[in-house]
Formats: C-alpha cells, structure tokens, sequence
C-alpha cells in the first residue's frame, strides 16, 4: 500500500487494502501527516475529494495504536438504575444525516477488527434506538449537532474522552444554522479544552465567520487547501 507516510497501524492498513483504498487522494496525502504530527488543522477541500479518509485515517491509526483510555470518574455515570453513559475518544460533527452517515458507513468499514466501535445519531429517526446503539458502544461517534445536544442533555454521552474534533462541511453547518448548538458542544464543561484535544475543521470555503469558528477552536493550525 501507498499509506506509508507516516506508517499508519497494521490494522488500519489491512481495512485500507480491504476497501481496495491503493492510493492516498491529494487532501489525504497532505492530511494524513499533519494531523498524525498533532497539529490541529483547517483543511479546504470538496465533498468527493476523498476527506472522510484524511481525516478518518490518521485518527484511526493513533486511537488503535494508542488504545483505549479508561472512562474517567463520573459520579454520574453507570449504577444501580441509571443508564449508561458512552465517552468517545472522537467526535465527527457534519451538517446533514446523510453526511454523518456516509461517514459512519466508511468509519465501520476502517474499525473492523479494531476496538474502536463507531456509532452515528442524527435529527429526525427515533432517539430511542439511537441511545441502544450508543449504550452498545461509542468510541467514535458521527453526529449532527441538534441530536447530540440533545443526547448530551438526557446525559447519555459525556465527552470528557474525546481526543480528536472534527467539524466536516463547517460552512454548510453554519449555513444551516448550527453555529448555536455546535458552540454548545464544544464549550460543554467536560470537553477537553483546545489544547487538550486536536481539532479538525474541513470546509468549502473559508468565508469570515469560519475563520472565526478556526480561531475560536483551534490552537495554532496548518491551513491546507487542495
Ligand atoms: P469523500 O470525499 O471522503 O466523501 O470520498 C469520496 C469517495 O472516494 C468515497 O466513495 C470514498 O470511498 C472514495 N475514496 C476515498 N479515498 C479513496 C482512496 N484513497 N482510494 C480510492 N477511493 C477513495
């Protein structure tokens, strides 16, 4: 296989050949690197270029080589009659359900045989069913943001775990309206701050209040346009 800059973990790499994935597309040949190097990054580039991997793929590599972390305390959590809470290590925020689960589809196909399990909720599907596919098991989760404001609130997903951010199609999320709940996510009390997690935002374009929503979440970042 092409993915050798960095190496990305054995797994990853048997999924990668499994889905017949021969060689990085430009955005992930560029992505990949960046964000394996820690570096939180604003990355320009179309639907269709192929940005779910750049981002899916150097988060997978470091979540498996690295392994899971211990859910942290929470009193809140877990107990005798309570419903249990699911800590994903990553969270991918995308406008639409058809977004996040193109995403999810291609996520299932890259954790298999991993001990990653990812889960997608969207607006507009019944909750219920939603929260026994989180209860399962939610270590990376595709989402859009209204339905997880909501899950957050009922107290079903906690995101004192997350490690990496994603915030794919950032400007069709704002055209939508989302800048008030993804705000709300991202400044939720147990969300590692900006420096302690890597945040990834993809768009489009790069109009005014995206730079802004770049400043406000991310720490130093590479700007890649493809
Ligand atoms: P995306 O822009 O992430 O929605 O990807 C667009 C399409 O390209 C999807 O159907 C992917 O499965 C496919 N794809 C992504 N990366 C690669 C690759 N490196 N090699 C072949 N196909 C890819």
């Amino acid at each position: 296989t092409a993915f050798t800059n960095p190496p990305l973990d054995k797994v990853l790499l048997e999924n990668i050949n499994y889905a017949r994935y021969a060689t990085p597309t430009p955005v992930q040949k560029y992505s990949i690197p960046i964000v394996a190097a820690g570096r939180d990054l604003m990355a320009c580039a179309q639907t269709g270029s192929g940005k779910t991997g750049g981002f899916l793929f150097p988060i997978l590599s470091a979540l498996y080589t690295g392994g899971p972390l211990p859910p942290p305390v929470d009193p809140n959590s877990g107990g005798y009659g309570r419903a249990r809470k699911a800590y994903p290590a990553a969270l991918i925020l995308a406008p639409t359900r058809e977004l996040v689960s193109q995403i999810h589809d291609e996520a299932r196909k890259f954790c298999y045989r991993s001990w990653v399990r990812p889960a997608v909720v969207y607006g507009g599907a019944d909750i219920n069913q939603q929260l026994r596919q989180v209860e399962r098991g939610c270590d990376l989760l595709s989402a859009t943001p209204g339905r997880l404001v909501d899950l957050i609130e009922r107290g079903r997903i906690s995101l004192a775990n997350i490690r990496y951010l994603v915030l794919d199609e950032a400007d069709r999320m704002l055209d939508m309206g989302f800048e008030p709940q993804i705000r709300r996510i991202v400044q939720q009390e147990d969300m590692p701050d900006v420096q302690g997690r890597q945040t990834l935002m993809f768009s489009a374009t790069f109009p005014r209040d995206i730079q802004i929503l770049a400043r406000d979440f991310m720490k130093d970042y590479v700007f890649l346009s493809v």
